[in-house]
């Protein structure tokens, strides 16, 4: 794996590079979660790209920046592990010089469920990629379902803006109890990690309720609810059924929908979600 930590020095190398090439966009801290992006970066294009950057625009004034994981050794040889290409690395100085200040944001996408609490996040986020995909100029560029309402977002900035890169949605990784695998679960103690599964259950508890038949936006969130208050650790902040098109919630689910769930335990902040989607036999939940 190539290591690179300046935007000229990825720009050369991208230069003389043949094919395609696909871009994994992270903030470290490797784990299944990204290696199955790389996997499926691998997959579409002859060339990987991984960037490794905790972007300080994504993250509020009272957030994790300053204590957000990061080991670059160990992450650089994991990298190596999984065959990345290249690793673009660069620091913060690198990326945003002190006379940066154009952003990108979307308006009502952004401001929308974890952009309730998190006023200024997506807007980090979309400048970011903007210049990530500046920078690498890839033909694919891979995201996880995870992280639902980023990559809804960061569809909606690839029509509205024509850029020339072809978005790809992974499947959400999880830990053999539900949990889906975060940088952040290593904040939690090991009473709160035992409690955390309790948002993948009140997910599940709705993808069964669905495959029953039920198809009622309120008897889904009232289950979901239930679900999350026998786990006494977990504070809701929201659960939402929404359409995946326009973040806009629906009264009853259909193919274009997402139900997203956010949880506070302890000091920890966890997201998780389900997509229901059109299958042979009628509507089916993806988690
Ligand atoms: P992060 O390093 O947390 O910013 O995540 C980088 C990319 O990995 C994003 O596209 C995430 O959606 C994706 N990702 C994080 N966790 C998971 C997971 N458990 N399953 C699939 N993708 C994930």
């Amino acid at each position: 794996v190539d290591l690179i930590d300046t935007k000229q020095g990825m720009r050369k190398w991208r230069q003389r590079v043949l094919g395609n090439v696909a871009l994994v966009p992270t903030m470290g801290d490797f784990h299944e979660g990204h290696f199955s992006l790389v996997r499926a970066a691998r997959e579409a294009a002859d060339t990987v790209v991984v960037s490794l950057f905790v972007n300080p625009t994504q993250f509020g004034p009272h957030e994790d920046y300053t204590r957000y994981p990061r080991d670059l050794d160990r992450d650089a040889a994991l990298a190596r592990a999984e065959g990345v290409d290249c690793l673009f690395a660069p620091a913060a100085a690198e990326m945003y010089p002190t006379d940066h200040e154009t952003y990108v944001y979307w308006p009502r996408l952004g401001s929308l469920l974890c952009g309730m609490t998190r006023p200024t996040h997506f807007r980090g986020v979309a400048t970011v990629v903007l210049k990530l995909f500046n920078i690498v100029r890839p033909h694919q560029a891979t995201f996880g379902r995870k992280d639902g309402q980023q990559v809804i977002l960061i569809q909606r900035m690839v029509e509205d803006l024509d850029l020339p890169v072809e978005v790809m949605i992974c499947p959400t990784v999880r830990d053999p109890d539900g949990l889906a695998v975060s940088s952040r679960n290593r904040y939690l103690s090991m009473s709160d990690r035992s409690q955390a599964v309790g948002l993948y259950f009140a997910l599940s508890a709705a993808k069964h309720a669905i495959e029953r038949g039920e198809r009622r936006s309120d008897r889904l969130k009232e289950i979901m609810e239930q679900t999350v208050a026998a786990y006494s650790a977990l504070s809701v902040e929201y659960v939402e059924i929404v359409a995946r098109g326009t973040l806009e919630a629906t009264d009853s689910i259909d193919e274009d929908t997402m139900i997203a769930v956010a949880v506070g335990v302890g000091s920890t902040r966890l997201i998780d979600n389900l997509w229901v989607v059109q299958g042979k036999k009628g509507l089916q939940v993806e988690l």
